[in-house]
C-alpha cells in the first residue's frame, strides 16, 4: 500500500516535469494538489510525509473526520467541493487556507460575514463550469467578471485566480476547450484590472487530462485517482450533489 502510493507519487511527478518540459515551463509553475475524498487519514499521510503537502476534500464532513488525525502532519488544506452556506461556520474551523469553489454570490456574501466576526481572511478560487453542462457547478464563464468584481468588494475574500473542472471525455481536444476558455478568462479579467483582485492561479487538470491543463497553462492539477486509486462512489456524488 505505502510502494504503490509512493511509485504513483513518483509517476504523477514524471508526467508534470514532461508535460512542463513540453511546453516550456518550469516544473515549479505547476503544483500538485491530492484530492484525498475518500481516502483514510493513514494513506493521506503517506504522501504528506513523502512531501507533498498540499490536499483538498470535497466535503466538510470529510475533512472535519480527518482533522485530528493530520493535524501535527505539516500540510496545506483546499477545499474543492460544493460548499453549502449552512457550512461556512463548520469549513472554517479547519484551518482551510482557499476555497477553490466559489462559484456564487449568496456563498461570498455569507463567507464575507462569518471572516469579518472572525477578523480573518480567505483565500479563494472562482470556480467555473467551462464544460456547460447543467449538472455541474460552477459559475457561467459570460458570468465570471460580474461575479468577481462582487466579490473583490469583499475585504476577507483574497481572490487568487480560477477553477475548473472541465469536461470529463477521453477526447482530449474537447478537454482542451474547457482548459482554453479558463485561460481566455483569466486573460480577460487580468485586462479589466479590477482592485483586489488577483489572477495568478489557475487549478485546472486531473487524473487523466493534467499533462492538457498544463500545456494550457494550469498552475495547479487536482489529482485522486491516480495516486490513491480508485474511488467507490461515482464523482457524480461530489459533483453534482443536489443538482439535476
Ligand atoms: C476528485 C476530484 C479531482 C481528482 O480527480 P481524479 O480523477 O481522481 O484525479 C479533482 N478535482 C475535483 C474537484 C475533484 O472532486
Amino acid at each position: 500500500m505505502k510502494e504503490d502510493i509512493l511509485h504513483n507519487l513518483n509517476v504523477i511527478n514524471d508526467r508534470i516535469k514532461n508535460a512542463c518540459e513540453k511546453s516550456g515551463r518550469r516544473t515549479d509553475e505547476v503544483r500538485l494538489l491530492l484530492a484525498t475524498k475518500t481516502v483514510s487519514s493513514d494513506r493521506i499521510k503517506i504522501a504528506l510525509e513523502y512531501g507533498h503537502t498540499l490536499i483538498a476534500e470535497n466535503k466538510v464532513q470529510e475533512l472535519k473526520e480527518k482533522y485530528e488525525d493530520l493535524k501535527d502532519v505539516l500540510h496545506e488544506n483546499h477545499f474543492i467541493g460544493h460548499l453549502q452556506t449552512n457550512k461556512i461556520k463548520d469549513i472554517l474551523k479547519y484551518d482551510v487556507s482557499c476555497i477553490q469553489s466559489l462559484d456564487r454570490p449568496e456563498l461570498a456574501e455569507k463567507l464575507h460575514q462569518k471572516l469579518s466576526t472572525e477578523n480573518r481572511t480567505i483565500d479563494v478560487l472562482i470556480q467555473v463550469n467551462t464544460s456547460n453542462e447543467e449538472s455541474k457547478f460552477g459559475v457561467n464563464p459570460n458570468e465570471a467578471i460580474e461575479l468577481i468584481k462582487k466579490v473583490s468588494h469583499y475585504s476577507t475574500l483574497k481572490i487568487k485566480g480560477l477553477m475548473t473542472i472541465g469536461l470529463f471525455s477521453a477526447e482530449t481536444e474537447k478537454v482542451r476547450t474547457c482548459f482554453k476558455i479558463l485561460k481566455k478568462l483569466q486573460q480577460d479579467i487580468i485586462q479589466e484590472n479590477i482592485p483586489n483582485v488577483e489572477m495568478k492561479e489557475l487549478s485546472m487538470g486531473m487524473s487523466g487530462d493534467l499533462e492538457t491543463a498544463i500545456e494550457e497553462g494550469a498552475t495547479i492539477v487536482r489529482v485522486g485517482t491516480a495516486v490513491f486509486g480508485a474511488r467507490i462512489y461515482p464523482d457524480s456524488y461530489y459533483w453534482d450533489e443536489g443538482k439535476a
